[in-house]
């Protein structure tokens, strides 16, 4: 999508800090992070909420919480422990419409969240 930030980072033409990539998957810090650490996982195609996935984008959210896994191992944070959090439309606090699971570690994470 041409008017999506998202995809713009996916397609370089926005720089993004990438920390993983693979094929289907890009993961980069968040601009403003919540936590010492935090990043966001999005799919490199656009989907722009939870409410448009499909039953043929199965294996790519699992591909999204592998990344998730992969990069807070990298970061020396899996074991202590993480949240991972995807919000969905406005209510819920989504502000870029291209899906993004965020990854935060590195404080204590309040229950429930605000
Ligand atoms: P949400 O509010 O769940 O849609 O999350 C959007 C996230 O994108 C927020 O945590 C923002 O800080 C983050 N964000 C916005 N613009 C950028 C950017 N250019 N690079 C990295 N993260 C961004
Ligand atoms: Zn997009």
């Amino acid at each position: 999508m041409t008017d999506c930030l998202f995809c713009k980072m996916v397609s370089a033409e926005i720089k993004a800090d990438v920390v993983y990539e693979n094929d289907n998957v890009l993961a980069f810090q968040d601009i403003n992070p919540q936590a010492p650490v935090h990043f966001l996982v999005v799919p490199k195609r656009h989907i722009s909420t939870i409410n448009d996935l499909t039953d043929a984008d199965t294996e790519l959210v699992g591909q999204l919480f592998l990344a998730a896994k992969e990069v807070a191992t990298k970061l020396g944070v899996a074991e202590e422990g993480y949240r991972t959090v995807m919000n969905c439309n406005a209510l819920a606090g989504q502000s870029v419409f291209h899906i993004h699971l965020h990854v935060l570690a590195g404080r204590p994470m309040l229950w429930p969240p605000g």
